[in-house]
C-alpha cells in the first residue's frame, strides 16, 4: 500500500535578467506543472513536458506578464490578510453565540428541575410551538 502524497507545484526559475526560466533540479518527484495542472513523476518526463509547446508557451506569458504577478501577489496579500480579520472577527462572535447558547440551555435546564411535570410538558410544548414559528 503506497501513501498519496501532495506533489510539488512546479515553479520556473529567475535568470540574472529577470526572466523566468526551466530548471528541474531541487524538486522531490511528482512535480505539478500549473500550465497544466497535470503531474509529473520524474524529471525526465517533466523535462520532456518543459519542450512542449505549451508549456513553452505559458513560460512565454509567465515573462510577458511579470509586472502583473508582482502587483497581483500584493493584491492577494492584502485579501488574505482581510479575510484572516474577517475569521477573527466571525470567530470571536461564534464564541459569544456559543456562550449565550450555553447559558440559555443552563438557564432552561434549571427552570425545568424546579417546575412541577406537568408545567414542564406545557412549557415544552410551547418551546415547540416557538421553534416552529421561528422557522
Ligand atoms: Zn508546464
Amino acid at each position: 500500500m503506497s501513501i498519496e502524497t501532495t506533489p510539488d507545484i512546479y515553479c520556473p526559475n529567475i535568470d540574472e535578467f529577470g526572466n523566468y526560466i526551466d530548471i528541474l533540479s531541487g524538486y522531490q518527484y511528482p512535480v505539478l506543472c500549473p500550465c497544466t495542472y497535470r503531474k509529473y513523476n520524474n524529471k525526465q518526463s517533466m523535462s520532456i513536458h518543459n519542450k512542449s509547446a505549451g508549456h513553452i508557451k505559458w513560460l512565454c506569458l509567465m515573462n510577458n506578464n511579470r509586472k502583473n504577478h508582482l502587483l497581483e501577489n500584493i493584491q492577494l496579500r492584502q485579501t488574505v490578510e482581510d479575510q484572516k480579520k474577517i475569521i477573527a472577527q466571525l470567530s470571536t462572535k461564534m464564541d459569544t453565540q456559543k456562550n449565550q447558547i450555553n447559558t440559555l440551555i443552563t438557564t432552561f435546564l434549571a427552570q425545568q428541575q424546579q417546575q412541577p411535570p406537568q408545567q414542564q410538558i406545557n412549557d415544552n410544548n410551547n418551546i415547540v410551538d416557538d421553534l416552529i414559528i421561528i422557522d
